[in-house]
């Protein structure tokens, strides 16, 4: 694989990192996935729209002008021979040559890696036939989850707990209410009603979240945004999740109890079709 650090194309063996890098010892650093579908980029815009808020929110100078973001996603895509997959990128505070807690002088340069992961048939994936199971588990991350950094430790332990379990992933709960899955939007379905946790600082504001419930309003489906309770959540029609790389994703157990009928149900259907079809048409 030819990975991006910097500038440079390098075989991954090639590819390094100060040992000082910020990212490495402190987490001091923000990441999107952008998924890639028969070779096209799937809401660019918008991740590069959330990339620069996260940056900025950290302080972070964006070291790359917008032409050469697309161009290095086009260039790692193409020389990978990536078809159906994923993008990585990731930016980082950079090395500045030493520990401390306070950050570097603004000057310092950020370190820029970006990477792709083929997983042909993205868009088929069998589970989304099945749906998933997910077990509820404390949110016990920091307050600022509408940052998307690389401090990723908690949401790993809480999908380890989820596969201990049986589970295919963890809602997290947060004073009763859930926020969200380890790595994706969560919602139900109730009497027609699409139920999402509205936007703010305890939730990372999902890309897919918002194409999606973009395109549930043009189809005169209703939406609310706040939060539910697990036992709502059992009580459903239906639930879901959406991100960059699962699309929109049936659930269909919660904590061992089977949601309405114990299979992907109708919106859940309907939602992860108009958003494979419409994202493709403003895909780059
Ligand atoms: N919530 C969390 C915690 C995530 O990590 C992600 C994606 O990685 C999402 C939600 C979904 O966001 P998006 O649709 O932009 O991929």
């Amino acid at each position: 694989r030819t990975v991006y650090v910097n500038g440079a194309y390098l075989p991954e063996a090639e590819a390094s990192i100060s040992v000082f890098d910020r990212g490495f010892l402190m987490a001091d650093g923000v990441y999107e996935v952008v998924s890639v579908l028969g070779g096209k980029l799937l809401d660019y815009e918008g991740h590069m729209v959330r990339l620069q808020r996260s940056l900025s929110e950290l302080a972070i100078q964006d070291p790359l002008a917008d032409a050469d973001y697309l161009a290095a996603f086009r260039e790692l895509v193409a020389r990978n021979e990536v078809t159906d997959g994923l993008v990585y990128l990731q930016v980082t505070r950079g090395n500045p040559g030493d520990r401390d807690f306070a950050y570097p002088p603004a000057d310092t340069v950020p370190t820029v890696v970006m990477f792709t992961q083929s997983k042909p048939g993205l868009a088929d994936a069998p589970a989304a036939k099945v749906g998933w199971s997910v077990v509820s588990i404390p949110d016990l991350r920091w307050g600022r989850r509408d940052i998307k950094t690389v401090q990723l430790l908690y949401p790993s332990m809480a999908k380890m707990e989820a596969k201990a379990r049986g589970a295919d992933d963890a809602w997290m709960v947060e004073e009763g209410r859930v926020t969200e899955g380890t790595s994706n939007n969560a919602y139900i379905v109730k009497d027609g009603r699409i139920v999402t946790r509205e936007l703010s600082h305890d939730i990372l504001h999902g890309i897919t979240r918002a194409a999606v419930l973009r395109f549930a309003a043009e189809a005169q489906m209703a939406v609310e945004e706040r939060a539910f309770t697990i036992a709502e959540a059992q009580d459903a029609d239906e639930a879901f999740v959406t991100s960059a790389s699962a699309f929109v994703m049936p659930v269909v157990r919660i904590d061992g109890t089977s949601i309405g009928s114990g299979t992907p149900g109708p919106v859940a259907a309907r939602l992860r079709e108009i958003y494979l079809e419409e994202s493709l048409k403003t895909a780059v």
